[in-house]
């Protein structure tokens, strides 16, 4: 027998109690039964995002939020900036010319996040730009950009819309959609909101529904209109993904009993202890300014495959974490702390690595050290 544990940034572990909500019979989405799981998602929801604005839920992975982002709110021939620092970043820039939308790229190497300025510079050189698009954790890199700042710079502009994927973000880091004026704010079920994938959430802000009447991209599934028409009645414009709403109606209540704040500081301090953890161990970070607290890559020491050590901590240990991909692969291998995670989901992992790069023939520390200091910061309240 091998024990599993999956480390990987997403999917991510579901809880029991959401396991169980889900196993029950499945009931009929246009049934009285259903109203009560819409009502609460629909509250939870909005809680979640910190807006008062009603959050659309599609059936389909992350990316479904990132199309319905570009295709509800641009026209063919509409300039974006899209913030390029990693493979979700790079997507923007395929989406967008799937659609006939410019994008303006800002190229940031892998590893930094965003240089605000840069955007400030376009922005204020070009004022038909419609939309700045950002990933507030950038999944391939382990990287988070200042979505604070980015939106100062949208918020008094009637017609550009900041755009922000937290996919790997929302139910990790403080994103107040309202206070801060993210105008579409896109999370996917399999990440923080622990429960399978399948799901995408998009918030929408008085600003960007104004855009819509006027985008003219063509878009019929992810028309978030027809949505949130629907939503207000309590209803779905298509069927339901059903069994993951009644899933997320759980994992929601397993959240508000914990709080926001209270999330945000668990991802932080089992961030923090990932980060030290394999410091301690000899071991770099790879984020170069703001690390993201969902997840942390780390750079594979001199000599040593990442992609060897992703194998031998599966086939080895049972631990799924994740490698690097594109120009990080091999360079880079990457653990998840977010979302259904606590403190031995940490330890596991960073001994997990101690493990599999001694066997791999890592001498500059021994075993334990970095264990001893994820343990020095996770033993402390
Ligand atoms: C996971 C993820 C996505 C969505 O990917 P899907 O495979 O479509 O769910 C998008 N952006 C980021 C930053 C992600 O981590």
């Amino acid at each position: 027998m091998k024990k599993q544990y999956l480390l990987a940034p997403g999917p991510t572990p579901v809880p029991p109690e959401v396991l169980l909500a889900m196993a029950k019979p499945i009931i009929h989405h246009r049934s009285p039964d259903f109203i009560p799981v819409i009502q609460q998602v629909r509250a939870d929801l909005k809680w979640l995002f910190q807006t008062s604005q009603e959050v659309l839920t599609v059936a389909g992975s992350g990316t479904a939020g990132m199309e319905a982002s570009i295709s509800n709110f641009m026209s063919p021939g509409d300039k974006i900036i899209a913030i390029n620092g990693g493979k979700f970043g790079e997507r923007w820039l395929k989406i967008a010319q799937a659609f006939g939308v410019v994008p303006i790229e800002v190229k940031v190497e892998w590893g930094n996040s965003v240089d605000v300025s840069v955007v400030a510079d376009l922005l204020s050189k070009d004022p038909s730009i419609r939309g700045v698009y950002v990933q507030a954790s950038e999944t391939s890199t382990g990287v988070a950009h200042d979505i604070q700042k980015l939106a100062a710079l949208t918020r008094e502009r009637e017609n550009t819309i900041l755009v922000v994927d937290a996919i790997t973000a929302l139910g990790v880091i403080n994103l107040p959609m309202d206070a801060w004026g993210i105008d579409v704010l896109i999370t996917g079920s399999q990440k923080a909101l622990m429960i399978p994938p399948g799901l995408a959430f998009i918030g929408v802000s008085e600003k960007a529904w104004k855009l819509q009447t006027t985008a003219k991209c063509p878009r019929f599934y992810l028309d978030l209109k027809r949505e949130k028409d629907n939503l207000l009645k309590d209803s779905n414009a298509w069927t339901p993904a059903v069994t993951l709403w009644i899933g997320l109606a759980e994992s929601l209540k397993l959240m508000r009993a914990e709080g926001l704040d209270k999330i945000f500081a668990r991802h932080a301090r089992l961030a923090q202890a990932t980060r030290e953890g394999v410091r301690g161990f000899g071991l770099e970070v790879f984020a170069k300014n703001i690390p993201s607290d969902a997840v942390t890559a780390v750079v594979s020491p001199q000599g040593i495959d990442g992609q060897a050590v992703y194998k031998n901590l599966r086939e080895q240990y049972g631990i799924t974490a994740a490698g690097g991909q594109d120009q990080l692969k091999g360079k880079v291998f990457r653990l998840s702390h977010m979302g259904y995670a606590d403190v031995f989901d940490v330890i596991t992992a960073v001994s997990g690595v101690e493990m599999v790069l001694t066997r791999l023939g890592y001498k500059e520390k021994p075993l334990g050290s970095g264990v001893a200091r994820a343990q020095s910061i996770l033993i402390k309240e």
